[in-house]
């Protein structure tokens, strides 16, 4: 196997409830389903570009608790390297408490990253190598920024390619843009981040102009049923989504950024993985729930064959 991908982020555990109504302060509502389940934009992403077939290793912290165990049974299951899932005797594992109303769809949710906003500079040391051995480095916004940007920099330093999709929308400072070859934020991450509303082609250019100015070399806006674009700063593509029977978009862009770095790790260019990452998140959206509904490489290909004869 080549250089991995490394992706360096977060894991947490979704605790997922129905309920008929949300409950209002001090209120308790009885649920009709709960659901326990391995989440976080980093583990999504890992497991999303593992399913497409990448050489894939995720850095992340857990807590020494129950939830971490979930963490370490879930890769074990997917097969999964778990030689950098890093530990923290003190701290818990991040979970997710989501409230879904069935009714309406809205939800609540409280995020509680925990050991993984907790990443020192000994454990980014401890994965120096690794990361300086890396054909691409994929990052998102969860974990404690300190060590996102002493990542980077090592990366950086080593020629690695380094992927951001800023999610959570963050301030990034333009010192660490400027290190970024690939940005890949939603609609409502690049209006964050630049103040361009993104709802068509033009105002995607508009956006990516605002990211190429401040030094990032590509730009790739994903923009939900609208498709996803990319730009080099000379070429710009809106690609249409594929038509396909949506059920669940939660977990798309963590779909789109793994079947696109899968791709760009085998060698494609960036319109390529454009196409890999529209395929990868469009059959995402046909199941139910993030990590599972991550497309197998048989699954992608085909979709990829069929739509653009790649
Ligand atoms: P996020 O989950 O971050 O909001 P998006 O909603 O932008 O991400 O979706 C990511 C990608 O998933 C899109 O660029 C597109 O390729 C694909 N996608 C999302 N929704 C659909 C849909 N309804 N039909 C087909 N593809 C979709």
């Amino acid at each position: 196997m080549g250089k991995p991908i490394v992706v360096f982020g977060s894991f947490v555990v979704d605790l997922t409830s129905r309920s008929k109504g949300l409950p209002l302060p001090g209120q308790t509502l009885l649920g009709s389903s709960f659901k326990l389940g391995a989440g976080g934009k980093g583990s999504n992403q890992a497991v999303a570009a593992h399913r497409a077939g990448a050489n894939v290793t995720l850095v992340t912290k857990i807590g020494s608790d129950v939830f971490g165990q979930v963490a370490m049974d879930f890769y074990r299951a997917e097969g999964m390297n778990t030689d950098y899932i890093l530990r923290d005797s003190e701290r818990e594992t991040g979970v997710a408490l989501i409230m879904v109303d069935e009714q309406s769809a809205q939800n609540e949710i409280v995020v509680v990253s925990g050991a993984c906003a907790h990443i020192t500079p000994e454990d980014v040391e401890r994965c120096r190598p690794l990361i300086e051995g890396a054909s691409i480095l994929l990052l998102q916004h969860e974990i404690n920024f300190d060590a996102q940007y002493r990542v980077i920099d090592i990366a950086r330093a080593a020629g690695v390619k380094i992927v951001l999709n800023p999610a959570p929308a963050a301030e990034i400072p333009a010192e660490v843009l400027s290190k970024i070859d690939i940005v890949t934020p939603n609609e409502t991450e690049a209006q964050a981040l630049t103040g361009v509303e993104v709802g068509n082609l033009e105002d995607a250019k508009r956006a990516a102009k605002v990211f190429l100015d401040r030094g990032v070399k590509n730009v790739v806006i994903t923009m939900g049923a609208l498709g996803s674009f990319a730009t080099d700063g000379v070429r710009s593509e809106l690609l249409p989504r594929l038509n396909v029977n949506a059920i669940d978009t939660t977990g798309a862009g963590d779909a789109f950024n793994g079947g696109f770095v899968m791709a760009l790790s085998e060698g494609r260019d960036l319109f390529q993985a454009l196409r890999y990452g529209n395929a990868t998140g469009a059959l995402s959206v046909t199941k139910l729930g993030t990590a599972p509904s991550m497309p197998s490489r048989a699954e992608i290909d085909r979709m990829v064959r069929e739509n653009y004869g790649l």
